[in-house]
């Protein structure tokens, strides 16, 4: 048995968190833990909280039944999912603070260990690969597989990223086992996109900037934009994504205004950079090849900060050569 199944058994009330404006990854592992712990133990008080969750995810099992306001209430167990430290958990840290043993399931290099008790494996491509890996195969069914695959395919690009390994294939092979409609999955919450987070994609590609000879890129979507086509954070998910596939680049940054002269920062890199060093320098965290955090000053300040950085590692490795 688990450190999570043992967990489970022995809590008569579980709350279930994610990080703060969650992805497919956070979504489906919390999903797919929600209906697990209601499998395990019917009848027990199991909560799922999350905040600000994109509707695009709604095809998933117990969406509906998200809770979104913290409360009073306390639990005997607080599992955490795909969550790095203890602050990107919002306003339901609470619930961590309260309840009376807490788990950790994450797959960031930079998860500070925060939980009572903390499996957190670095390589993995997913939470929900890592929580697959903490669950009985015969509680899961063709719901809970939708969930799983949902978070795996959302942190692997679709089998792309360099996170993914044999193991994740396998896994999801043996999701797809369940029956689980993959091709909708994939094009629905993956690859669909409205006509206004199109629109914002093109104009953010049309305006990147390149510098350190190609090597970098970044591109910078303002409030003002926002609001001109009528979209949301949630909206500009992937553009980063396209920033770095451009030939030529190592490391691609995207960013979006949070507020005046406060950005929300994206990095992604290719084979040398390590992006998650350069945001846990900056307060924030992520994985080697993908990481973000929140910096102020102006877009300037923020892009001249940050290739300092970049140019250190690039360096580093040239003089390796
Ligand atoms: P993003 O660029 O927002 O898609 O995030 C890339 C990766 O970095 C994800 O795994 C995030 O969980 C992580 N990440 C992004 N922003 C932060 C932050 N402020 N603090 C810690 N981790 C972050
Ligand atoms: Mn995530
Ligand atoms: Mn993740």
């Amino acid at each position: 048995m688990t450190k999570l199944e043992q967990m489970l058994n022995e809590a008569a009330s579980v709350v279930i968190l994610g990080h703060v404006n969650p992805d497919g990854d956070c979504m489906g592992s919390c999903l797919a833990m929600y209906r697990y712990a209601k499998k395990r133990k019917q009848g027990a008080d199991i909560r799922v909280c999350l905040k600000n969750f994109p509707e695009k995810f709604s095809y998933l099992e117990g969406y509906d039944q998200i809770q979104e306001e913290a409360g009073e209430e306390t639990f005997d167990l607080c599992i955490c999912l795909d969550c790095s430290d203890r602050e990107r958990l919002g306003e339901f840290s609470v619930y961590l603070d309260t309840a009376r043993a807490s788990i950790c399931v994450d797959h960031h290099v930079t998860n500070t260990g925060y939980a009572g008790e903390n499996v957190v494996e670095a390589g993995a491509s997913s939470t929900a690969e890592v929580l697959y890996g903490q669950l009985s195969d015969d509680l899961i069914d063709k719901e809970l597989a939708e969930c799983l695959y949902t978070g795996i395919v959302h942190d692997t690009g679709v089998f792309r990223f360099s996170s993914t390994t044999a193991k994740t294939m396998e896994i999801a092979g043996k999701l797809m086992e369940t029956g689980i409609d993959f091709t909708k999955i994939i094009d629905d919450s993956f690859y669909k996109k409205t006509y206004l987070q199109s629109q914002i994609l093109g104009r953010a590609l049309m305006e990147c900037i390149r510098f350190m000879d190609g090597k970098c890129i970044f591109t910078v979507v303002k409030s003002q934009d926002m609001d001109f086509y009528g979209v949301t954070p949630k909206d500009l998910d992937g553009i980063v994504d396209h920033l770095r596939t451009i030939d030529g680049v190592e490391c691609a940054i995207f960013l979006y205004e949070i507020d005046n002269h406060m950005y929300k920062v994206s990095m992604r890199s290719n084979y040398v950079v390590d992006v998650s060093r350069i945001a846990a320098y900056f307060g924030g965290g992520g994985h080697v090849r993908a990481a973000g955090c929140t910096m102020s000053g102006s877009i300037h300040d923020v892009v001249n900060n940050l290739s300092e950085h970049i140019e250190k590692q690039l360096l580093a490795v040239n003089d390796h050569d």
